[in-house]
């Protein structure tokens, strides 16, 4: 009965602002745990954050144990090191305090502390047997929006497929925002990690699965993060807009969580399973491209986006109208660093088919994406984006 319902899933309790970072070890105590596998980010060691993150838990009573182990763009044996270290200090809390790497290596360990198995064994779509421990997010990128997502997404080592773990079990129970732990992100982060946030507002607004839900946090979202990303790559220290970044990759990540995302994604895994692409720079040089190939699908979804966008769209047809948001697109792009081909990237041309063939695998966000993506139009894309 229920299953012809729309379901939006609110779990994660989501604690933001500045200096937020100083509620962990509360957080913690509500939680009920006295022992905690933390795991961090390797940078946050020079930043002075970890430490602070330390000092805090235990001065709440939490022991600690340690995992700095998370590869960029894990791979599963990260989660599953990880879990085996919790399991051994018989931890009751999963903390994961970083980048999407680290929070989704956390998120899995979690699930895999509790129920057992390989972190293999779960990649797909609700497969997690059983509640894992309870979690702590705490992101230090203004991009993926983990913290609020049900996804972990890995590489396997052998087949080089990245795929994701997709289950309810993996909403985090309490996600702690603070913008100061972005300050220390440098430009060129920044800048890519916040073209991914973009992506996952663009692509889950106009996914064939969006809705009312989407629809308010994704142009929310959008609204945020083109008008603060170029602020937070060319002015560090600004903490405004590394606040509306965060708040704009958080709402991004709910509208992800909603209504999945598209084409942009199902194209950018392989770049990253194959040739270790970041993530965000894959989604960022991708992102106009599949726009434009989208636009005449979608038409007045991209007039929306670009009013949020702030485009002067008043009195235009939709087609022109939206055609502004992919200029806007790529305007920020360019004006970031991104680059906007995969040359640019060392990416051999002669491997499209490898990558055409690993981006048709990625079937949920390739089933979501507006128009329809056959192995013709994801070649022809490939073709566009190479330059
Ligand atoms: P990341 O976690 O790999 O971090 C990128 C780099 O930034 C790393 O070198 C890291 O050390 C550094 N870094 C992180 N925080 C820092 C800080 N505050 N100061 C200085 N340096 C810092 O990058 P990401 O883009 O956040 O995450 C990418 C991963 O997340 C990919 O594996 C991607 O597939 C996944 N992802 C997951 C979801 C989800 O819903 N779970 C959504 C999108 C992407």
């Amino acid at each position: 009965m229920i299953a012809q319902f729309r379901r939006f899933h609110v779990k994660t309790q989501i604690v933001f602002g500045r200096d937020a970072i100083h509620s962990l070890g509360e957080l913690a105590s509500e939680l009920g745990a006295k022992a905690c596998l933390l795991l961090a980010d390797k940078a946050l060691e020079e930043t002075g954050v970890l430490d602070k993150a330390r000092g805090i838990l235990r001065d709440s009573g939490v022991r600690i144990t340690e995992f700095l182990g998370t590869e960029p763009e894990p791979y599963l044996d990260n989660a599953d090191a990880a879990a085996q270290l919790g399991r051994d200090g018989q931890v009751e809390l999963v903390i994961g305090m970083g980048g999407g790497s680290v929070m989704d290596t956390a998120k899995a360990a979690a699930a895999l502390i509790r129920n057992g198995g390989h972190a293999a064994d779960y990649v797909g779509l609700n497969l997690v047997p059983g509640p894992g421990l309870p979690t702590i997010m705490v992101p230090t990128t203004a991009g993926t929006g983990s913290e609020v997502t049900f996804t972990a997404v890995f590489t396997n080592r052998q087949t080089k497929a990245k795929g994701g773990i997709n289950s309810p079990r993996l909403f985090p129970d309490r996600a702690l925002v603070d913008p100061e732990l972005t300050l220390s992100l440098p430009p060129a982060i920044t800048a890519a990690t916040g073209m991914d946030a973009l992506t996952h507002a663009i692509e889950s607004y106009t996914s064939r699965s969006s809705a009312v839900f989407t629809e308010a946090l994704s142009l929310a979202a959008i609204r945020l993060i083109s008008r603060h990303l170029r602020r937070a790559v060319f002015h560090g220290n600004d903490g405004e807009a590394r606040e509306g970044m965060l708040m704009g990759s958080l709402l991004g990540g709910m509208g992800l969580a909603d209504a999945g995302v598209g084409a942009a994604h199902a194209l950018a895994y392989p770049l990253g399973g194959h040739y270790r692409i970041p993530h965000g720079l894959a989604n960022a040089v991708l992102i106009p491209h599949v726009m434009k190939f989208n636009l005449p699908a979608a038409e007045e979804k991209f007039a929306m986006i670009a009013r949020s966008m702030g485009e002067a769209v008043e009195g235009l047809p939709p087609g022109l109208a939206g055609s502004l948001a992919v200029e806007a697109v790529a305007r920020l792009s360019r004006d970031i660093g991104i680059p906007h081909s995969l040359n640019e990237l060392d990416i051999p041309r002669s491997d499209i088919p490898i990558l055409v063939e690993g981006a048709l695998k990625v079937t949920r966000p390739v089933e979501n994406n507006p128009r329809f993506m056959g192995a013709k139009e994801a070649e022809a894309i490939f073709e566009r984006a190479f330059g």
